[in-house]
């Protein structure tokens, strides 16, 4: 299992060089397999183009060079996947400016907590700081104004365990991670986490706003975008920590309560609970859902624990003592048919329980705790 860590670099012309270098080459792979391809109908491997490349004197390390038609036969692969189902599928053409740069592992060396990246002899290597352990691979991207090295390690995973308690998680809106492992739900706190993405999309607003009243690429719309640009990465990074923060704490109280298995609510339905005035506000939390899933399953993947996922639909409407329908109207679920009442926040992640252990519609809620909270505060963190 690999894990990244990202590392923030000023954009320098040096740095501009490589990716521009890395541009040319990428952009040269694609053209060579697609002119061959149309020319003489068949497409070239990736080992022919990795030998024509050997021959070429691009500005980067020669491992570098190979990287750019590694990139580019993955996404062949793929296309070649995709044509089976879809006859419209068209293989991948775009020829960037500017491409990412990878270094793999003969053109990394550490020294004194430098991490050098060589661009091949007699050319400035990149030197990125305070970095103490050699990563397997760095991917150098371009975002936002910055350029960014992902530092790619490789971690050996702990063996799967084998209790027999699961978890289950439902994400929401309100909280984003609501969990229940079978008799006790607990809710993490997610105000601060919400919070600061209302403040990131109201401020997101207003720059826009005042960049569409500049004249296109004019001194003061420059001016705007470099502000923007520097509010949204510190909001990003805080929403980032939050992120991180309450995932760690919940994967904490799934190692102390021994669970094997976590099931995650799955997020590719649309959420049944949710109204939205918007479609691109529905897509805004199916990509903080995301963010959120993503970083429970590999930190639950260290921690030797199973995640699985399971259908949400009407998870948050349906009565997990009778399986009756309704949604609910105020801060309690109260069902009509056989009088269960809970706290609204807890029925999704109960339901999903409930699912998962084929318990569904059976009365398994008898005496249920009412729900834990954990709120969310700087300082939370992974041992508390
Ligand atoms: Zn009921």
């Amino acid at each position: 299992m690999y894990i990244t860590k990202t590392l923030k670099q000023k954009k320098t012309q040096h740095l501009d060089d490589l990716a521009r270098a890395s541009g040319r080459c990428y952009s040269k792979v694609v053209s060579l397999v697609r002119k061959t391809h149309k020319q003489k109908n068949f497409w070239l491997s990736k080992g022919s183009v990795q030998k024509y490349l050997r021959h070429k004197a691009y500005a980067l390390h020669s491992q570098s060079i190979q990287a750019c038609a590694d990139t580019y036969f993955d996404s062949l692969k793929s296309f070649f996947q995709v044509r089976k189902s879809n006859s419209d599928a068209k293989p991948p053409k775009r020829t960037p400016r500017y491409f990412k740069v990878r270094w793999k592992s003969s053109a990394i060396r550490l020294r004194d907590g430098h991490l050098i990246l060589s661009n091949g002899k007699g050319r400035e290597p990149v030197i990125l700081e305070d970095v103490s352990e050699k990563p397997n691979y760095v991917e150098m991207f371009f975002k936002r104004g910055h350029y960014y090295f992902a530092l790619v390690y490789k971690v050996g995973v702990p063996p799967k365990q084998d209790t027999g308690i699961t978890v289950s998680v439902d994400m929401g809106e309100i909280h984003p991670i609501v969990s229940f492992n079978g008799k006790r739900t607990t809710i993490y706190n997610g105000r601060q986490l919400r919070s600061i993405m209302q403040y990131r999309n109201k401020i997101k607003a207003s720059f826009s706003a005042k960049m569409d009243r500049c004249e296109k690429r004019s001194k003061s719309w420059y001016k705007l975008l470099k502000a923007k640009r520097k509010t949204l990465d510190k909001l990003d990074a805080q929403i980032k920590d939050a992120e991180h923060k309450i995932t760690s704490r919940f994967i904490t109280d799934c190692e102390k309560a021994k669970a094997d298995t976590i099931v995650i609510g799955d997020l590719k339905g649309i959420r049944d609970n949710i109204k939205y005035s918007k479609k691109s506000n529905q897509k805004l939390h199916q990509w903080a859902f995301a963010r959120i899933a993503d970083k429970i399953t590999y930190k639950a993947e260290l921690a030797g624990i199973h995640v699985v996922s399971e259908s949400e639909a009407w998870t948050s409407q349906t009565c997990p003592q009778c399986g009756n329908r309704k949604k609910p109207s105020d801060r309690n679920y109260h069902c009509k048919q056989c009088e269960f009442t809970y706290h609204r926040d807890g029925v999704g992640a109960i339901n999903i329980f409930n699912k998962v252990s084929g318990l569904i519609n059976n009365p398994v809620v008898g005496t249920l705790a009412f729900p834990f909270g954990v709120r969310y505060n700087q300082h939370l963190c992974r041992s508390a």
